[in-house]
């Protein structure tokens, strides 16, 4: 259907061109009115259901600069050139409308508030730049036989340099919307380089109003096409090295503009030029400094998960297994001993299947943060060792100190209120001297020895069992009711 749309845009343009062929033609500016404003309306209406919405947005506002443009167009015509100021602010806006399409090319897919505003600001001054340059040229014309090609010359660069990224940014798009969107700008970007360079370069015809027109229309209509056509999923996945490149390549395209116009305006715009360069750099020097603040923060962040347990927010067992053996091997060189205490919550398989999973898991949320809570010592590590079980680190500590802690553990998770009713703990308390001939291994097995013998004697309990000594509970409390 909407492909019907397109052609029967075209046919009408044409009926209007055939009707009017040979004269000023202006009905037939109607159209090319029409064409970028149509894109423009398919650009917000894809922006409002898509994840790459800014994508369609920029192209949206781009359309819209160009139509401005041309509308100005039509009154210079309407106006036979009695005035000076609609073709260059037709031009203006020609120049500007490259700078939203620039501003999301050279965007990485995601960015913080403070970088894009960079970029917008590196895109408009660009069309500042950009502006001076061909309406240096545009003054020219009349004097510089040259001036009025080296104007086409910097617009057909700028169509080249927008059809050559989009074909970057699409080739290397990581994602079906974001692939879709800079598609879409590709086809519409070659369509409309020939189109323009064709018309610039090899055509007679030297004013609107011809059935070159039509060739205006298309890459516009291709776009409104593609605008709304539904993002199908295709098993092209882009090379993660060529995606990565161009994600963390592609903020070098502004800066990079930059310095390049500024460099053709210097001889008759230096302080513009200066301020291109000065900005250029500060801009991609600030942006870089941000971007390195934003990923420290991410990495930190990842550092963190990856030590935490996800629904306890305790330790976890990567974590635990790295303290366990740094603690070892510093209580290896300081001769001191080492303890570790096994926690298991008793019965919990039959607390999960009264009260569900979902209780289950809060219930380990309530005691890892009752235990993390009598788990005083800055250097005691407490971590979450497996499904409902918990660890406790605890360096250069007594026996004695051990024996208390743990049963401090217990009598605090024994007095919890938990709406299904109160929970217990059974615990192992391993102790050892670590010596460079043993291995941690052998802490956790008399910890687990320990907890074996905790159950074993009816749980609710803590049992010591270290090398050194029998295993023997010490602490034998008056049984607390289990789940
Ligand atoms: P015991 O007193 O001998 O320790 O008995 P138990 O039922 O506690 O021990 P068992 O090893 O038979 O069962 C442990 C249960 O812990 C089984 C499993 O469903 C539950 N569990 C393990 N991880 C999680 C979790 O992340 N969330 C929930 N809700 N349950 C878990
Ligand atoms: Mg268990
Ligand atoms: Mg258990």
């Amino acid at each position: 259907m909407p492909l019907l749309l397109v052609l029967l845009f075209l046919v009408c343009h044409g009926l209007v061109l055939a009707a009017g062929a040979g004269t000023a033609g202006t009905g037939s500016f109607g159209f090319l009115i029409a064409a970028p404003l149509l894109a423009a309306g398919c650009c917000l209406w894809r922006a409002r259901r898509d994840a790459a919405a800014l994508g369609w947005c920029a192209i949206a506002v781009a359309m819209l600069l160009w139509s401005g443009g041309m509308a100005l167009n039509l009154i210079d015509a309407l106006a036979a050139g009695r005035t000076d100021l609609t073709p260059r602010a037709s031009m203006l806006l020609y120049v500007l409308y490259a700078v939203p399409l620039v501003f999301i090319l050279a965007r990485a897919r995601s960015e913080r508030t403070s970088i894009s505003l960079i970029d917008a600001t590196l895109a408009a001054l660009l069309g500042v730049l950009f502006f001076v340059h061909t309406g240096f040229f545009a003054d020219r014309v009349d004097v510089d036989d040259a001036a009025l090609d080296n104007m086409r010359y910097m617009f057909d660069i700028q169509n080249l340099c927008i059809a050559v990224f989009s074909i970057v940014r699409w080739l290397a798009a990581d994602t079906a919307e974001w692939r879709s969107l800079f598609r879409a700008l590709a086809l519409y970007a070659v369509g409309y380089l020939l189109a323009a360079g064709y018309i610039n370069h090899f055509s007679s015809e030297d004013s609107f109003g011809a059935y070159n027109d039509l060739l205006i229309d298309l890459p516009f209509l291709i776009l409104a096409w593609l605008a709304v056509r539904s993002v199908r999923a295709s098993s092209f996945a882009p090379s993660p090295r060529l995606s990565r490149l161009v994600q963390a390549g592609g903020p070098m395209i502004l800066p990079l503009l930059l310095l390049v116009i500024g460099t053709l305006v210097v001889d008759h715009a230096r302080a513009l030029a200066v301020t291109g360069f000065v900005v250029a750099t500060l801009g991609f020097g600030l942006r870089s400094m941000l971007l390195q603040i934003g990923l420290l923060e991410h990495q930190a962040a990842l550092d963190q998960l990856a030590r935490q347990d996800g629904l306890t927010g305790v330790a976890n067992r990567r974590q635990f297994d790295a303290v366990l053996q740094s603690e070892w091997s510093r209580a290896c060189r300081s001769g001191g001993g080492l303890g570790l205490l096994l926690v298991d919550i008793d019965h919990f398989k039959a607390f999960n299947d009264a009260h569900g999973h979902p209780a289950g898991d809060r219930c380990l949320q309530i005691v890892a943060a009752c235990l993390q809570a009598n788990v005083r010592r800055a250097g005691d590590c407490l971590a979450r060792y497996g499904g409902e079980e918990f660890a406790v680190i605890v360096p250069e500590a007594g026996l004695d100190d051990m024996a208390t802690l743990a049963e401090t553990l217990r009598l605090a998770v024994a007095a919890l209120a938990l709406p299904e009713g109160p929970v217990s703990i059974s615990i192992g308390v391993g102790f050892l001297q670590p010596s460079n001939t043993r291995d941690a291994r052998q802490l956790l097995a008399d910890a687990d020895a320990a907890l074996y013998a905790a159950k074993h004697a009816g749980r609710n309990r803590v049992c010591v069992g270290t090398a050194q000594l029998p295993q023997q509970p010490v602490h034998a409390p008056p049984p607390v009711g289990a789940a």
